[in-house]
């Protein structure tokens, strides 16, 4: 999906076994479901129900797309519909349809909710909720801490592409003191229902060299060691860590 000039690097996994390019291309789709970041994913010349209707491998393919569309609240007409004549949150509606009827056991939404009033952002993450509720495995990536923690049972904390921390849901309580890493004790105390407490300083850009951690020059807790030594990602207490404080 990505143009010719990016760079790939790195091994995925899924169910314990690398994600060759090969297996990739057998999965997606039908194991591996994705709901897009923006609704301009949706074919622009093609109506929203037969988009729909594209993924379903049952025979009553219509049946199926108007059941899926009536339990996220779409008429029958919307199906009807080319993107262009949906709303925003309709259009969302479609795509997160798409995972719905896919049969993927693992759908990955990438950020689904930016630009969606409070009610379609709880309607998102009720279906969400309910392809869980329904065995599937949902990697749901969002800036929106707050929402993730809604749907969660586990959290990744990412930090200049890298992991810094997992935790629980239930380790994001109080000031965060069950919290390991510094950079998610700073992005919860940053909500404004806890401390609203802003932490200065930027990600470091892409391509950046940094010799240690790369979070070292906005960490309140950053010693000698953390300038020329990369921290490893190491297991704590029911989570893991990147940092040598923790
Ligand atoms: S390794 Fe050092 S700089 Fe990095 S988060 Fe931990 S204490 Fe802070």
């Amino acid at each position: 999906m990505l143009p010719k000039n990016a760079i790939l690097d790195g091994t995925l996994r899924y169910k314990g076994e690398q994600l060759t390019r090969s297996r990739q291309k057998r999965l997606r789709g039908k194991e591996i479901s994705l709901i897009p970041q923006s609704v301009n994913a949706l074919d622009p010349l093609m109506k929203s129900g037969k988009q729909v209707q594209a993924v379903i491998k049952e025979k009553r393919k219509k049946a199926v797309q108007q059941d899926i569309f009536q339990k996220v609240g779409l008429s029958p007409e919307a199906g009807e519909r080319y993107p262009f004549e949906l709303s925003g949150g309709m259009a969302r509606r479609v795509l997160v349809t798409t995972a719905m009827v896919s049969g993927a056991e693992l759908v990955i939404a990438d950020e689904p909710t930016p630009g969606l009033d409070q009610k379609a952002v709880h309607e998102t993450i009720d279906y969400l909720k309910q392809l869980a509720i329904g065995g599937k495995g949902i990697m749901f990536i969002t800036h929106d801490i707050d929402t993730a923690l809604q749907v969660a049972d586990e959290i990744v904390v990412f930090y200049a592409g890298q992991t810094v921390e997992i935790a629980n849901v239930e380790d994001f309580s109080g000031k965060g003191d069950k919290l390991r890493h510094p950079y998610t004790k700073a992005l919860w105390n940053a909500l404004p229902q806890n401390e609203f407490k802003p932490l200065s300083g930027s990600q470091p850009f892409l391509g950046e060299v940094m010799n240690g951690c790369v979070f070292q020059k906005r960490c309140p807790v950053a010693m000698e060691l953390c300038t020329y030594k990369q921290p490893d990602l190491q297991e704590a207490s029911g989570g893991a860590v990147r940092c040598f404080d923790a």
